[in-house]
């Protein structure tokens, strides 16, 4: 049943996510929240993802699909030939779909990385929601990249560059393309894009909590409508199901191996769904954890399976297990597992923080990098492993899961995170209340013109 909102029509909301793992878990999560609490949830996405995931676990929404030209693609594509493709076919066929299934919507919640899609919502009278899946102080980051502050910074090592409302920042916190600073390049476009029509949006939704950012999220609140929903993944509770996977476990052999483990002995790495580790560096990742004193679980996608050390698997036995994917919120909330070894793309340090599991960040790039320092240097969550031209050696690795796991300190602050992070998602917590009031504000907005001001709290 959805809300009544006259003449027996349900309020209807449209979700986009950008096609992308790390992008699409939240936006899911979201929209399965917003259908239990009465609206009609409608996702696009586009024919390849529909094609590549398994959504039968959405069925509180309707899933529909658009092309992004994809099947016209013949060969690999560069990332900017891929994104102009995307936005071209996208949003053209986008546009199309809305006018011809979604006269009924109220509005269009849309990944921040795809603000053009703004303006599909604005020539149609509806309200438009963005959403940033990444942490509220990298993006403040990405605004200040877009704004040129950043350009006055020598980027050298020991030259701490300050932003509003963020903690000082080194040139190892930031993403490499800030040393760049080419307005033009792909992924420096693609991210400073985000603030391009920003104040135009009557929602700006960040899947953080309020507690997590507080600064920062003071700060961008004096200039845009932004309002906090995470963490997305714990909006519905915890449950194995909540979740997409564009990749595939081949065994759940790791989920019988993790019983049969005791508490707080395993180390779990995994650098995500993009990063691409070096030969190198999984030799020394490998060696450091043969070295230490606990077990591991250790996530190797296929495509970067031939670069483990030769017969690494059989020398492991017994002691580790490689596997190409897991359901890594349901590996974090097990009790065998000691610590996390994580790229910290944003949503593995949101899982590792909710579940109150130590991290050894070995972040790799774009966001990462500064989420990493975060989780060292702010949140005291976890350690952060240094290298030297971009490898970390088997020593230091080691020596940061031995901190992690050792700390009292740090394993503290983490549980003290979980608490937190389970507040705001709770009943009456600050995510749930920010939620709470965009299902009442669609559902029963009278049709005029939605402005910033007016869900501005
Ligand atoms: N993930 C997973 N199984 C794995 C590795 C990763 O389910 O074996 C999920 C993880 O829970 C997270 C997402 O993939 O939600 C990765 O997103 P993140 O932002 O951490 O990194 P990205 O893949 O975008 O670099």
């Amino acid at each position: 049943m959805g809300i009544e909102v006259g003449a027996g029509r349900k309020a209807q909301v449209v979700v986009i996510p950008f096609p992308a793992q790390g992008h699409i878990n939240p936006a899911l999560a979201f929209a399965k929240c917003l259908a239990s609490k009465g609206l009609l949830v409608a996702v696009v996405t586009t024919t390849s993802i529909a094609k590549s995931a398994n959504f039968s676990d959405c069925t509180s929404l309707t899933l529909h699909t658009v092309s992004d030209g994809s099947e016209h693609v013949e060969g690999t594509e560069t990332v900017e030939a891929y994104l102009k493709r995307f936005r071209c076919n996208f949003s053209r066929n986008l546009a199309d779909f809305m006018d011809d299934h979604m006269s009924c919507a109220r509005a269009i919640i849309y990944d921040s990385i795809m603000p053009w899609v703004l303006d599909i919502a604005k020539d149609r009278g509806l309200a438009g929601a963005c959403f940033f899946t990444m942490s509220c102080g990298i993006s403040a980051v990405f605004h200040h990249l877009g704004q040129g502050l950043l350009l006055r910074y020598p980027y050298e090592d020991d030259v701490a560059v300050s932003l509003p409302a963020l903690p000082q920042l080194e040139k190892r916190d930031l993403p490499s393309f800030c040393h760049v600073v080419d307005p033009e390049q792909c992924a420096v476009k693609l991210l400073t894009d985000q603030f391009s029509n920003l104040e135009r949006a009557d929602w700006v939704f960040f899947n953080t909590f309020d507690n997590l950012e507080t600064p920062v999220l003071e700060w961008m609140r004096r200039r845009w409508a932004i309002t906090t929903i995470g963490p997305t993944f714990l909006l519905l509770g915890e449950s194995k199901k909540h979740s997409i996977s564009l990749f595939e476990p081949k065994a759940d052999a790791y989920r019988e191996w993790l019983e049969s483990r005791d508490p707080n002995s395993v180390v779990y790495v995994s650098f995500g769904s993009m990063a691409s580790l070096k030969k190198e560096q999984m030799a020394e990742l490998g060696h450091a954890l043969l070295a230490t004193g606990y077990h591991f679980l250790w996530v190797v996608r296929s495509s970067e399976l031939d670069k483990l050390p030769p017969d690494f698997a059989s020398t492991a036995a017994g002691k580790g297990l490689v596997v190409e994917w897991c359901h890594q919120p349901e590996v974090l909330v097990h009790k065998a597992v000691a610590c996390f070894v994580t790229h910290c793309g944003w949503n593995s340090t949101l899982e590792g923080l909710s579940h109150g599991v130590p991290l050894v960040a070995m972040a790799q790039w774009a966001d990462q990098t500064m989420n990493a320092k975060l989780v060292a240097d702010v949140w005291g969550a976890g350690a952060r492993c240094g290298g030297r031209d971009g490898i970390v050696g088997r020593e230091e690795i080691a020596k940061c899961i031995e901190r992690v796991v050792g700390g009292d300190e740090i394993r503290r602050n983490a549980l003290r995170w979980k608490e937190m992070a389970a507040e705001a998602v709770g009943k009456g917590g600050t995510s749930d209340l920010n939620v709470v009031d965009f299902v009442s504000k669609i559902a029963f907005d009278d049709g005029g013109d939605f402005s910033p001001t007016s869900v501005l709290v």
